[in-house]
């Protein structure tokens, strides 16, 4: 006991402690019952506990739990309804269900894209049934996992032969490793990106044990440059996808159709690092362009890799396409061991395939393509659903309300603002630090069961609802009873 406490005090804590009930009356409770049935035994011991000892430490540093109840402030039903808590709160998961409200649809932190209905009941099916993973039901022997989707994507892209690997980092690793170990690479400066932080294809190249052979510029690389690079070691000519970033102004690049022909002269593979990639042309629905898999091959790309997990729609994957002597290649180099993808990917990812053979139903059926051609006026009524009930929740001190606002697709396609969309403003009403406010509705928000994301910019915290579907409108507005501000 701390030698601060005053005479007098230490029998009156003393009998406070005596109050609280043993450990053994409350876990033979019938109310300790009930708990039991549903956490087992030695965590409701241990929460039990860790309650109490909880409450001992409070009384002795001068709190009084439960003061509010004063003739049974330690009543065994108190030391239940604790341990429940607590007992609730380390059951919960840790990968938990959020909304989506920073107007990126395709977030990366927040785990890119979401899957159609088709992908869920193949990943159901695979995680609770034995499958044909690598089995081939013809002819009764050992088949490659590959098989299962290969025909599928050589039909959408075009490419001859296909292999899929954990993700499209994971697919470049594997492809300069098994096309370039030892040997020179040729990209243009212009296109040594660094995406997301950890992948940078210089570093990626070393890894693989290649040479980065740099060429050109920053801003420009002609055909020449390539051309006079080339030499003995060469292994390959790389081509990267600019997701993130643009260059503009006195700028050259090479296209792929240029480049393809002075490869093809030097005996030479071109490797595309495609990055975000798409299967079908999306300025059909008014979104920007980006070059489709299927016209790269037709370009003359001898391997293109791609994500599975962006524009595609699809599980976290990485594509590799092309040439067939060069993806056999690639299947058999020992990386493709360590980087292959599991059944469930496999799963999730084969009926997303499936919905482009028919693009008529594209746009309903596949979830990224149908948060990113949502019409503005959508959201906007979803705001104005939503509207009173924010305002209700937050009380005076903020002001929601509804404001037109801009989304992006997010995982490096470019961040310019091309989704007109809808969404709530909330406001702190008071002059000066509206900085704090702003973070604790932030965090306010985080804390909600569900909880929500949204973003700050211009001093207020901005919710897009694009990626609001109407189904899950009701639990977005229902849960903002336990919104604690
Ligand atoms: C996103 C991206 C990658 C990395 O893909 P992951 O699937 O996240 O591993 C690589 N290259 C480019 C150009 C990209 O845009």
């Amino acid at each position: 006991m701390s030698e601060t406490v005053a005479h007098g005090a230490k029998p009156a804590l003393n009998a406070l402690l005596a109050q609280m009930p043993a450990v053994e009356r409350v876990i033979a409770s019938a109310a300790a019952q009930t708990l039991i049935a549903q956490y087992g035994r030695t965590q409701v011991l241990e929460a039990i506990r860790a309650t109490l000892d909880g409450w001992r430490r409070d009384v002795q540093s001068g709190a009084h739990p439960h003061a509010d109840d004063v003739q049974h402030p330690f009543s065994i039903e108190h030391v239940i309804a604790d341990a429940d808590i607590a007992l609730q709160k380390r059951s919960q998961g840790k990968l938990r269900a959020v909304f989506n409200l920073t107007g990126t649809v395709l977030h990366t932190n927040l785990g890119r894209a979401l899957l159609p209905d088709e992908s869920v009941r193949a990943v159901v099916q695979a995680l609770t049934q034995p499958a044909n993973l690598e089995f081939d039901l013809a002819t009764g022997k050992r088949g490659d996992r590959d098989d299962l989707i290969d025909e599928l994507i050589g039909e959408l892209t075009g490419a001859e032969a296909a292999t899929v690997v954990n993700n499209n980092a994971a697919a470049v690793l594997l492809t300069l490793s098994a096309l370039a170990t030892r040997k020179e690479v040729i990209v243009s400066r212009g296109e040594l990106v660094e995406i997301g932080g950890a992948f940078r294809i210089p570093d990626i190249m070393s890894r693989a044990g290649a040479r980065l052979r740099e060429i050109g510029t920053t801003n420009r690389t002609h055909l020449k440059d390539y051309e006079a690079a080339i030499n003995a070691r060469t292994a390959l000519l790389m081509k990267v996808h600019c997701s993130n970033y643009a260059i503009s102004g006195f700028t050259k690049s090479v296209e792929l159709d240029e480049l393809a022909p002075l490869a093809r002269q030097h005996g030479l593979p071109v490797a595309v690092d495609l990055g975000s990639g798409t299967l079908t042309d999306l300025t059909q629905w008014g979104l920007p362009a980006e070059p489709t898999v299927r016209a790269t091959v037709q370009a003359g790309a001898d391997v293109v890799t791609f994500s599975g997990d962006k524009l595609l729609g699809g599980p976290q994957a990485g594509l590799i396409v092309g040439r067939k002597d060069l993806i056999a290649k690639i299947k058999k180099h020992p990386l493709k061991r360590a980087l292959r993808v599991g059944k469930l990917t496999l799963a999730a990812l084969e009926p997303v395939l499936r919905l482009y053979q028919a693009p008529e139903f594209l746009r309903e059926r596949l979830t990224t393509l149908r948060l990113l051609t949502r019409p503005a006026a959508e959201m906007h009524e979803a705001a104005t659903r939503a509207l009173p009930a924010w305002q209700r929740a937050l009380g005076e001190s903020y002001e929601a309300s509804i404001a037109p606002m801009f989304s992006q697709i997010g995982s490096g396609a470019l961040p310019v603002d091309v989704l007109p969309s809808s969404g709530l403003v909330l406001r702190h009403r008071g002059k000066g630090g509206s900085g704090r406010a702003l973070l604790r509705l932030e965090r306010a928000l985080r804390a909600l069961p569900r909880p929500v994301i949204g973003r700050i910019a211009d001093d207020a915290l901005h919710l897009d609802l694009r990626c609001l579907e109407s189904a899950d409108e009701a639990a977005f507005i229902a849960q903002l009873a336990e919104l604690r501000l």
